[in-house]
């Protein structure tokens, strides 16, 4: 497996040291000169590169995860708003429209401009980036350059007309031409863009990129240009050749860095002003304020101090890898839901099944990855997943498949869902609760499921003239448009027949049917373009066959969800002995079984260890052994050397050539890949869901 964020951490360090470096100015009573280099030179990389990390986070989500990560950024701010409050009570506070500007433009202390500014970047960089990479980095560049002429280069471009007037505007609303617009998109959008780059080339560059920002630096100190030393021609030259050195050089995840580096961003003003009224108190202000090294080291150290106490009384959960879990394969997810709507009539739209929690993907997490592909209508199949989908911000048409008592209207209102009318009764218990409902009739058309028989002309217009039903679209089943066996073909074109024939019927008899559906998965693959406004897309969307059909194969469609677990321990067995419940296994040979985190109860089959069921640890198959246990089963390892407890088991997906499909899997045991699936879902919140797109 792909380590999922290759190598940024650990720069994070550094970098927040460097930010620091910035506000207290270590070599000042050293040499004015080497300190300028440090500071306004040298530190001058730590936020570009904090902002690369979030655009390359952002872009390999598609950047459909720009709401959430905004929603955090955007409380992480109003923490250290919160925070920084007394420093800024204690500098005399602001007037209110002073205070806005301050919020929502510059940082309400000289260190937090950087909240606001990813804010506008993030926004602007998602923006660009639908214009592809050309376009979006040549309008980054520009705007950059704009900014340029604000900042290090203001001695010079003010001089052009209408020039100072234009940047007193900008300074006016930002305070520096860095903050806001000018500055943070080409950062994320380089991030974004940035790929693994090893060897003495991008060395060479990045040394190259950094020795021209220093004769820059100096010369434009020189020049005395500089209204501000944030931005240089180099600096994005320098970042391109550094960041995907910090990609290629993996040190893996470190999440203990990303929350220091953090909290010392966060904390570091309060330790400048801590350490100088400390100094000031005690009468150490000599070594502690004058000397800059020494106020540079007293700052970080108590900054260091504080973060590393806080970081170890923050709550802590566990890690989502740490037993079992499911890896999404989001692009793959993309992907499907592209292919799918290339086999729809153009007016048809797709409307995504995430009903048994995604088909045990996460119902949730599925529905707003689509939502960012431009889905809007999603199926589910009770009220508690509609509402669920609400309240993770899904917008658009949530249809509830199932069953909903007519009590439940206030709640359907409530959260603006849709609900299919099972069947005539259904329908006037609704209409009787007395409040307008949206709903969906379910037409039955051979099924027998739910419905109204589609031939019931009349049962049909009773529910079209029951009041409270807003009838929004008109639906039906298919069940048999999986298999290619001319008796099912026959049923579903009878089905589609009858289906049409009513909806025709209704339109005759001056009823408005509204959106007419009738393809699930198979009838999306194997038919033609059906003119109705939706195809409800469920299966083939996880990139997955049911049954022993081949369609979603056939048309390219790719797993979504991967499972895997943990190697617990490794044993070795003498012939003749036995492991396991039961004794269910006996040793013929010199045996080594390793034992796996997960079992029965995370919703895999219990028969399958029995059926010939198999992992993948280092890339190679490994049968399963015995009988499977509630939460772990046994895997036989013998010749296959180191294997170790912690080692990563593939029970659904890829690792190295290999492959264990969720088909084989519900083969085994007699079932189709749809139950497999949706039971992964069910209330386990043991089996974690890692949001994985790599
Ligand atoms: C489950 C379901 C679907 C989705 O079926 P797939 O075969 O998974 O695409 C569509 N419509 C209805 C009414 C369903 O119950």
């Amino acid at each position: 497996m792909k380590p999922r964020y290759p190598a940024l951490d650990w720069f994070r360090l550094p970098a927040a040291v460097l930010v620091v470096c910035i506000h207290t100015s270590p070599l000042a009573s050293v040499s004015p000169l080497w300190d300028f280099w440090l500071t306004r030179v040298l530190a001058r990389v730590a936020v570009p590169f904090f902002f690369m990390v979030s655009g390359c986070f952002l872009a390999r989500g598609g950047w459909n995860n720009t709401g959430s990560f905004l929603k955090k950024t955007v409380l992480t701010y109003l923490a250290a708003v919160l925070l920084c409050l007394p420093l800024n009570l204690y500098n005399g506070g602001y007037g209110p429209l002073e205070w806005a500007k301050k919020l929502l433009a510059q940082g309400t202390l000289y260190h937090l401009w950087y909240f606001p500014a990813l804010i506008l970047g993030v926004l602007i960089a998602r923006g660009l980036a639908r214009l592809g990479r050309p376009g979006a980095l040549a309008i980054a560049s520009v705007l950059y350059l704009i900014g340029l002429g604000g900042d290090s280069y203001y001695g010079l471009v003010s001089r052009l007309p209408g020039a100072a007037l234009f940047y007193q505007a900008v300074f006016a609303l930002f305070g520096y031409a860095r903050n806001g617009l000018f500055y943070a998109p080409l950062f994320l959008l380089l991030g974004a863009y940035g790929k693994r780059r090893a060897g003495k080339a991008a060395l060479a560059g990045a040394a190259c990129s950094l020795a021209a920002m220093t004769a820059e630096g100096l010369a434009l100190r020189a020049l005395g240009w500089q209204r501000h030393d944030s931005m240089y021609l180099a600096l994005p030259l320098c970042m391109a050749f550094l960041f995907p050195l910090l990609l290629a050089s993996n040190r893996g995840e470190n999440r203990r860095f990303r929350r220091l580096s953090l909290l010392i961003y966060l904390l570091h003003p309060w330790s400048i002003v801590l350490v100088r009224g400390g100094a000031r108190a005690w009468g150490l202000t000599g070594p502690l304020v004058d000397n800059s090294l020494g106020h540079f080291a007293a700052v970080l150290l108590l900054t260091l101090g504080v973060s590393l106490a806080l970081d170890a009384v923050r709550p802590i959960r566990p890690a989502p890898t740490a037993r079992a879990w499911k890896e999404l394969d989001l692009d793959a997810l993309r992907h499907n839901a592209e292919v799918l709507r290339s086999h729809l009539a153009p007016v048809c739209e797709l409307m995504a099944v995430v009903k048994a929690d995604g088909y045990g993907h996460g119902g949730a997490r599925v529905a707003r990855c689509l939502q960012g592909a431009g889905v809007r209508a999603f199926a589910v199949a009770c009220l508690q997943e509609g509402i669920a989908l609400r309240r993770a911000g899904v917008r658009g048409e949530i249809l509830i498949l199932g069953y909903t008592p007519a009590e439940e209207v206030p709640l359907l209102r409530r959260w603006r869902l849709t609900q299919t009318v099972a069947d005539e009764a259904h329908g006037r218990a609704l209409n009787d609760f007395g409040k307008p409902v949206r709903v969906h009739l379910a037409l039955d058309t051979g099924m027998r499921r739910l419905g109204v028989p589609a031939e019931d002309a009349a049962a049909l217009a009773r529910l079209f003239q029951m009041k409270n039903l807003r009838i929004e679209g008109v639906f039906s089943h298919l069940c048999a448009s999986d298999s290619p066996d001319p008796v099912s073909v026959e049923y579903t074109q009878a089905q589609l027949t009858l289906f049409y024939a009513a909806v025709d019927n209704l339109r005759t008899s001056g009823f408005d049917p509204g959106s007419t559906h009738i393809q699930a998965s198979y009838g999306i693959l194997n038919l033609p373009p059906q003119p109705c406004a939706y195809a409800r897309a469920g299966i083939a969307l996880y990139g997955v066959d049911s049954g022993a059909a081949t369609a979603a194969a056939e048309a390219g469609l790719r797993p979504v969800l991967s499972l895997r677990a943990r190697v617990v321990c490794v044993r070795r067995l003498r012939p003749g002995e036995c492991a396991d419940y039961g004794l269910a296994f006996q040793a013929e040979r010199e045996t080594v079984l390793a034992v796996l985190s997960i079992g029965y109860g995370d919703g895999l089959p219990r028969e399958l260890a029995e059926q010939g069921g198999r992992v993948l640890l280092h890339g190679r198959s490994c049968p399963m052994a015995g009988r499977m246990c509630m939460d772990q089963l046994f895997v036989d390892v013998t010749g296959l050397p180191g294997v170790r407890p912690g080692d990563v088991a593939t029970v659904i997906g890829r690792d190295g050539g290999e492959r264990i499909s969720a088909e084989e899997v519900s083969r085994r045991c007699g079932s189709i890949a749809n139950e497999l699936l949706s039971r992964l879902g069910r209330g386990n919140d043991r089996c974690q869901g890692v949001e994985d797109a790599i």
